[in-house]
């Protein structure tokens, strides 16, 4: 029985002082998926693992994959014209995973808590730890950075679209290439104004505190489809280095509260983009195109885009083919500061266009300058003339027939595009 005894005394005391030896050697860092630093991690470990496109070699040489416990992470961005496109990224799944950083050998334990989710957006809680010896506690810092830097160098020059996932935002796809301001041809005037308002807004945060003024701004671009409205709010934001964050209001599961914590947690140097606002409330009941009806109400709504903290900056814009659909209540001031007509290509804007299109010169084109001046002025005359009959032609559909053709195709076949308009003219 002594005997007995003594072994489980050796033995716990055994176990006591394991544990303690742990506590004074080792030396963990606990990173939950709540914080940005998480994705920032989980990425620089599969960027470890070398880029998975180039298939098994690189993960075999992975210094992680030893673990054999992986996760898939897809990213799919379906862009506007219906196609789409999907990238993989191989992360370390639940479960230990052991890594070698700078010589030192650290623990990467990955755990997802099933039993419990986070309120509202219904992902579970997860938590890496990573334990290392606690003289090598200053590789920590070095590793977090060296993984913000690693995700900040992938959305540098580039446009982050974050779409909302439950009451969080969160990038969507991968990060876009920038489009050129310019490259959005806008009737003469109307894309400065816009752009002079923001800036201004930019550079009078103080005045507004000063003054206790909700430091907010609201834009709504309407006309019809295809004018560019969208383009020229990515495009602005990019030229500002502002990220998007797209809402959509029809969508799934998005009621008032969750709207209205999504409205006041916009990620820093964003936009908030609402597309087709008119779609959403045109009879203050919202209905998605399933005919599924939401619960955010239009009450709501409004809530949402005026109850932003004051001091918190805030700049939303909303686009709608329909002006003459929306409620009153949501054009006032306050909510809706400047409203712009992005209209169907004017003479003007389509000679622009065409002249972008063609007009570099020999080498690209095959067409002298001398003809794409002469072209482009036919081209402003018919879009003039087809004006006077009422008929008038998107950007979108004279872009679509520019990159189809030739100069002298284009011009030829143009004024079959034309289609009678009922839109407020110029
Ligand atoms: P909207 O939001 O008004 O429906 P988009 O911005 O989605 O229009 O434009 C659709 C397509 O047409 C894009 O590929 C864009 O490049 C082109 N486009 C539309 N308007 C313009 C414009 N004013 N200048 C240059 N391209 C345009």
């Amino acid at each position: 029985m002594a005997l007995g005894v003594g072994l489980t005394a050796l033995r716990q005391g055994a176990v006591l002082g394991t544990t303690a030896l742990r506590r004074r050697l080792l030396v963990s860092l606990e990173i939950n998926n709540k914080d940005k630093s998480y994705e920032w991690f989980l990425a620089w470990m599969a960027h470890q693992a070398g880029e998975p496109s180039k298939g098994n070699v690189a993960l075999r040489s992975a210094p992680w994959v030893r673990s054999h416990q992986l996760s898939v992470e897809t990213t799919v961005e379906q862009r506007k014209n219906g196609s789409s496109s999907a990238a993989f990224k191989l992360v370390a799944g639940p479960g230990n995973h052991y890594i070698n950083y700078k010589g030192a050998w650290m623990q990467v334990k990955r755990e997802r808590e099933t039993r419990s989710m986070q309120l509202m957006s219904g992902v579970p809680w997860e938590t890496v730890t990573l334990t290392t010896l606690s003289r090598d506690q200053n590789l920590f810092p070095q590793l977090l950075s060296e993984a913000r830097e690693l995700a900040m160098r992938g959305q540098e020059g580039k446009l982050v679209i974050h779409t909302a996932w439950g009451i969080e935002w969160r990038p969507f796809g991968q990060p876009r290439q920038k489009r050129p301001i310019q490259s959005v041809v806008l009737e003469p005037g109307v894309a400065q104004r816009i752009e002079s308002d923001i800036k201004t807004f930019l550079e009078r945060r103080q005045w507004y505190a000063d003054r206790g003024i909700p430091y907010r701004r609201g834009y709504l671009l309407h006309g019809p489809p295809g004018s560019g409205k969208t383009s020229f709010i990515q495009a602005l934001a990019g030229s500002l280095s502002y990220d998007i964050c797209l809402l959509n209001l029809s969508e799934r599961g998005l009621a008032d509260d969750k709207l209205f914590h999504l409205l006041s947690n916009v990620p820093e140097r964003s936009f908030v983009l609402v597309e087709d606002v008119d779609a959403a409330f045109n009879k203050r009941v919202q209905t998605s195109e399933d005919g599924y009806q939401s619960s955010v109400t239009f009450s709501g709504f409004l809530n949402a885009l005026d109850g932003v903290a004051s001091g918190e900056e805030r700049i939303i814009f909303m686009t709608t083919n329909h002006v003459e659909k929306l409620d009153p209540a949501l054009i006032r001031p306050g909510r809706v500061d400047i409203s712009e007509l992005i209209n169907d290509a004017s003479p003007k804007q389509a000679r622009i266009l065409f002249e972008r299109f063609y007009g570099e010169g020999e080498r690209v084109a095959g067409i002298s300058n001398k003809e794409v001046e002469k072209i482009s002025e036919q081209l402003e005359n018919i879009v003039h003339d087809e004006m006077q009959n009422g008929r008038r032609i998107s950007m979108a559909a004279l872009q679509g027939l520019f990159i189809r053709n030739n100069a002298q195709e284009a011009i030829a076949t143009c004024r079959d595009l034309f289609t009678t308009r009922t839109i407020a003219p110029l």
